[in-house]
């Protein structure tokens, strides 16, 4: 797939006069025209309805464009609840997926009637003794074990994974809850993460359909909603092709058919918890050169780092990168592409080739829409850069500014250098 940037040089050169780089800026017109597609993808699913990963793009002003076709969120911990709370969402347009949960964030979720996928067969027990409770609607995360393979090879390896219930566990699990009081039951799989083909979600698809005409049979427990989770993935490189989600729907379509409808389950809603499909390729992290470097390689510094970006150093992950206003140019030089920190994995690029780069030059490094400003840190006492959105009709938005030194040492009300810094 040809990897574009949604900037250009001039617009860049023009958004710095009041934000300094580095930013991520996201692409409203992107986000939404994905956010319809999924949306029509499953609307023969009269119960259909994403849940936004709130880990994958943790940012109110991007969450609210998903509202706008139906989304409600999927939350891991306690500050993603709240911030779902405080953007107004309740009830059942919040999904808490969470593991290793603390007692808190179960109290906290079923304070806001948020549906609770439950992560082990222990948290039965354990979440009635914190709530007092079995709420009436209630999920639980599946692990089937072994590799998740489709057609022959291994897309993932579930049975190393430390989420989820093994198969007994869940029919014993549903056994459990239907005695304390559930009525409605949801199944929840995440088997495999950043899937570039379309076969992912129909096979998970078809397993989870297949396991709950079998569950409902031997426990009787009704089951509403089967949860596909995350996992749809994006085109990181150009020579990977984008997912079709219009044939990806029509196949889960197929397979719903196939084996629910006649099991008498055509009224179960489907739920997705998408993160990096509804976002990943809509945000660009914009960094400008500082510096080149030429000792045992060519590098070029730049004033991002790995800690407004950890996807390369954490994952060795290919992020693409356009050095705007060179778009037509010939990729003739070998560089890698460094942040400022004192750790050599913070390297953008390796041996990346790319057109010759001078300094003051802006570089896009794509698809930083999702677990990108998200997995941000602070080593090196390195700051959160802003978010900015590049609106529909051209304007741009700051949704969250830059963090500041005083932010840093907020923490540090407990030492004098704090009152300093006031
Ligand atoms: C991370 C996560 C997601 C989103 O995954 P993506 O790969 O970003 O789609 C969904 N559900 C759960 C429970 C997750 O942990």
């Amino acid at each position: 797939m040809e990897k574009k940037a949604f900037v250009t040089k001039e617009m860049v050169e023009d958004i710095v006069k009041k934000y300094p780089t580095p930013f991520h800026i996201y692409d409203e017109k992107g986000i939404r025209e994905n956010a319809k597609a999924l949306k029509d993808a499953f609307s023969w699913n009269k119960g259909y309805k994403e849940y936004f990963a709130v880990k994958a793009t943790p940012n109110p002003f991007l969450i609210n464009i998903l509202r706008d076709y139906g989304c409600g969120t999927d939350c891991s911990s306690y500050t993603e609840l709240m911030l779902s709370d405080a953007i107004g969402l309740k009830g059942e347009d919040i999904m808490f997926s969470s593991n290793d949960t603390p007692a808190e964030e179960f109290e906290y979720a079923a304070k806001l009637g948020a549906i609770i996928n439950l992560d082990d067969i222990t948290h039965i027990e354990f979440l009635e003794k914190t709530i007092g409770y079995i709420p009436e609607t209630i999920s639980c995360r599946y692990n089937p074990g072994g590799y998740f393979e489709i057609a022959n090879s291994i897309m993932d390896n579930p049975g190393d994974a430390k989420y989820g219930f093994t198969t007994e566990q869940l029919f014993e699990g549903f056994k459990i809850l239907k005695a304390k009081g559930a009525k409605n039951f949801g199944i929840h799989a995440f088997l495999a993460s950043n899937t570039v083909t379309n076969d992912y979600y129909p096979q998970l698809a078809r397993q989870l359909f297949e396991l709950a005409v079998k569950l409902e049979k031997e426990t009787g427990a009704d089951i509403k909603f089967i949860n596909l989770s995350g996992g749809i993935g994006i085109p990181y490189r150009p020579d990977q092709e984008a997912n079709d989600i219009k044939l990806i729907g029509e196949n889960v379509h197929k397979v719903y058919d196939e084996i629910l409808v006649p099991a008498g389950m055509g009224d179960v809603a489907i739920y997705t918890e998408l993160g990096r499909f509804m976002m990943g390729p809509y945000g660009h992290l914009i960094t400008k050169v500082l510096h080149e470097k030429h000792t045992h390689k060519e590098y070029i510094g730049v004033d991002a780092c790995a800690a407004n970006l950890m996807r390369p150093a954490m994952y060795g992950a290919y992020h693409h990168i356009t050095v705007l206003g060179k778009e037509n140019e010939p990729c003739d030089q070998t560089y890698d592409i460094t942040g400022s920190l004192c750790e050599n994995n913070d390297k953008f690029a390796i041996d990346r080739k790319l057109p010759r780069i001078e300094i003051g030059d802006y570089l896009a490094i794509h698809d930083t829409g999702a677990h990108g400003f998200a997995m941000g840190y602070n080593y090196n006492g390195r700051l959160w850069s802003s978010e900015l959105l590049l609106k529909e009709d051209g304007s741009v938005q700051l949704i969250r500014r830059a963090q500041e030194p005083k932010d840093y040492f907020a923490t540090f009300d407990c030492f004098p250098i704090y009152e300093k810094l006031q």
